[in-house]
């Protein structure tokens, strides 16, 4: 059983085995979450990020993946990177959006994580609308067959906190 939490806060200060990164499919680090990851974690997590385009995701990581690099300065052991796409209003693409959520907990379950801090991927840039963001992350981490005990949804600002809270009570 996976125990699913909300916390409102900075993901970067997560004592826990991994945090997820919504990151772009460069992997070479952007703003929002992605930025303060790289700011706070210091320039291992870039160098495993520029190793990775180097060798498997030459042409970067495809929306709707992920891939492990070490945390760097950061209280968690691993940075798990995904890619959320972009919001669209013409083109459902909820599907690869909750991949972000179950491909993350596979590479969890690859490393051994027991405990996985995730952001409100697509919900900032790429401005995916929360409610709908939250009720995709939550329904796909409960029906995930994972290893990973503790997924701790952690919300930058109220509005995020309360829409995620909502859908895990
Ligand atoms: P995306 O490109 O997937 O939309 P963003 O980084 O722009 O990614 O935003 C994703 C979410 O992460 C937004 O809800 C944003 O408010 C939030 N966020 C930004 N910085 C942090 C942080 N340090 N910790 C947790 N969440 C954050």
């Amino acid at each position: 059983m996976t125990t699913i939490i909300c916390v409102q806060g900075d993901i970067t200060g997560q004592h826990v085995d991994a945090i997820v990164n919504a990151a772009n499919s460069s992997l070479l680090g952007g703003g929002g979450v992605d930025g303060a990851i790289h700011r706070a974690g210091g320039p291992e997590i870039l160098a495993a990020c520029r190793a990775l385009r180097a060798s498997h995701y030459g042409k970067g990581l495809p929306t709707g993946r992920a891939v492990a690099t070490p945390a760097g300065r950061l209280p968690a052991r691993w940075v798990i990177h995904t890619v959320g796409p972009v919001y669209s209003q013409e083109e459902d693409r909820s599907e690869l959006l909750a991949s972000c959520h179950r491909e993350s907990l596979r590479v969890a379950d690859e490393l051994g994580a027991r405990t996985v801090a995730f952001p409100a991927i697509s919900t900032g840039i790429f401005r995916w609308p929360m409610e709908d963001a939250a009720r995709i992350a939550v329904e796909t981490v409960r029906a995930a067959e994972t290893n990973v005990e503790e997924v701790r949804f952690v919300l930058f600002d109220e509005r995020a906190y309360e829409a995620f809270s909502v859908q895990v009570r």
